[in-house]
């Protein structure tokens, strides 16, 4: 099935549209990412996809529906299936991890929300001001909230986009870990498709 085929038969489902608003909010959000880290001179080391090796993301549906398509439409579901069903769930490294590729992450233009924020959004302290915390991969020193204070227009806030996330589907409030919402995500969209290719 060509690309083109594969975005007919899916653009026609509820689960297209949550794809595209999401991609809609990944795109805002990379824009809004390259102001702040360009404002505060955040960047994360050259090469170091060091967060992964010990961190797999809990994800929501919608996530992990947004990779599966980027998936079939490469071709890759198949080797990513494997991959997860191979994978030893008490390793922390994330399945996705990729040592030989320049993000170390091997879905990266679908890469999930947490990754996206991880190092370069803000967080709030206990009195609601905006706090930045350091990579511990990294020995520069942390933003204080003065500086950050001085700049508020270019604050990109993980909650906000959290926020925005829950929205896309205010009914589906749970996460799983990503193996196990990619597994559901690319069997559903496999589904649609064989179903699609024995009544048409
Ligand atoms: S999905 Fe990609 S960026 Fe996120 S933890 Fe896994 S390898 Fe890292």
């Amino acid at each position: 099935m060509t690309e083109n085929e594969i975005l007919s038969i899916i653009s026609e489902t509820n689960v297209y549209q949550k794809i595209k608003e999401l991609k809609r909010i990944y795109q805002e959000l990379e824009e809004r990412q390259k102001v702040f880290c360009s404002t505060f001179d955040v960047h994360c080391l050259d090469g170091c996809g060091n967060c992964c090796l010990v961190f797999t993301p809990d994800i929501k549906m919608v996530e992990a529906y947004f990779i599966a398509y980027g998936l079939i439409i490469n071709g890759r579901d198949k080797e990513v299936l494997e991959i997860l069903a191979n994978y030893d769930k008490d390793k922390k490294t994330c399945p996705l991890y990729l040592y030989n590729n320049k993000y170390h992450c091997s879905i990266y233009d679908y890469r999930p929300l947490v990754c996206r924020l991880f190092g370069s959004s803000i967080t709030k302290d206990k009195d609601n001001n905006p706090a930045y915390r350091n990579c511990k991969w990294k020995d520069d020193n942390s933003l204080t909230k003065e500086e950050l204070n001085l700049k508020k227009e270019a604050l990109v806030f993980m909650s906000d986009y959290g926020q925005r996330l829950q929205e896309i589907d205010p009914q589906d409030t749970k996460t799983e870990i990503l193996e196990v919402a990619l597994t559901k995500a690319i069997n559903v969209l496999n589904y649609i498709l064989e179903l699609e290719k024995k009544t048409s």
